[in-house]
């Protein structure tokens, strides 16, 4: 008997595939990242009703074949649409920036609930309309979170090296390809981050959400840009 699993989906790519098929990889909150087949998604409208759309959150069943890595699509129903998210390019582009991190770097069938919850927290606050909402400032807060709900966190209190406390006061010198802070003596990372700043961003990787101000989106992105970056194409 076939295996179904039955699952919360974010969209992360559409592949065609001959003339009616998809290839779809999804971010499932119980199997993390993987990829099925939607068979006559291309060929008819009604198939899959249009469910298989980036930003939306499915309900998705899809079964799994012996001997193969790409599961079959049985079902996918909208149940969070975000059309809000859609009137907004500059909203758009940071969702899908977001859901490139988790297609590029999340592990293949590995539940990742945290990382799923944060996806779906972006994505509900770049569709909620409110006007005043710094799209990027959104983005790297998820970023530093997804981070180290993938157990790639920027330790940004200690020096990476020999592992001495950052004093809550001072500077970070801090350096993404190692992971976080490089105190002075192990040799100085190259990017400065004040005091206060270094603890927004250490309360955004916790989780917290409106920990960053507007003005701490750049170094933040920084950050995760890069640290996403090393972690790519790592498979
Ligand atoms: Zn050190």
């Amino acid at each position: 008997m076939a295996v179904v699993h039955d699952s919360q989906a974010l969209v992360l790519r559409r592949v065609e595939l001959g003339e009616a098929d998809l290839i779809v990889t999804l971010f499932t909150l119980t199997l993390g990242r993987v990829s099925v087949l939607a068979r006559g998604a291309r060929r008819s409208k009604k198939r899959f009703a249009g469910a298989l759309e980036p930003f939306f959150t499915l309900q998705a069943r899809f079964e799994e074949r012996t001997r193969s890595e790409l599961f079959v699509l049985i079902d996918a129903d909208v149940t969070r649409p975000r059309l809000g998210l859609l009137s907004e390019l500059s909203r758009l582009e940071v969702a899908g920036r977001a859901l490139g991190w988790v297609r590029k770097t999340a592990p293949p069938r590995t539940p990742e609930p945290e990382a799923f919850q944060l996806m779906e927290r972006l994505l509900d606050r770049l569709s909620n309309g409110d006007a005043t909402l710094s799209p990027e400032r959104e983005l790297s807060e998820i970023g530093l979170a997804l981070l180290a709900s993938f157990g790639w966190g920027v330790d940004l209190e200690h020096c990476v090296r020999c592992g001495k406390a950052c004093p809550e006061t001072s500077i970070g010198m801090g350096d993404p390809m190692s992971g976080g802070l490089v105190c002075r003596s192990c040799g100085s990372g190259r990017m400065r981050i004040p005091a206060a700043r270094r603890l927004r961003l250490v309360r955004a990787a916790q989780g917290e959400q409106n920990a960053l101000l507007a003005e701490d989106a750049n170094t933040a992105l920084e950050l995760v840009e890069r640290v996403f970056a090393a972690h790519a194409g790592v498979e």
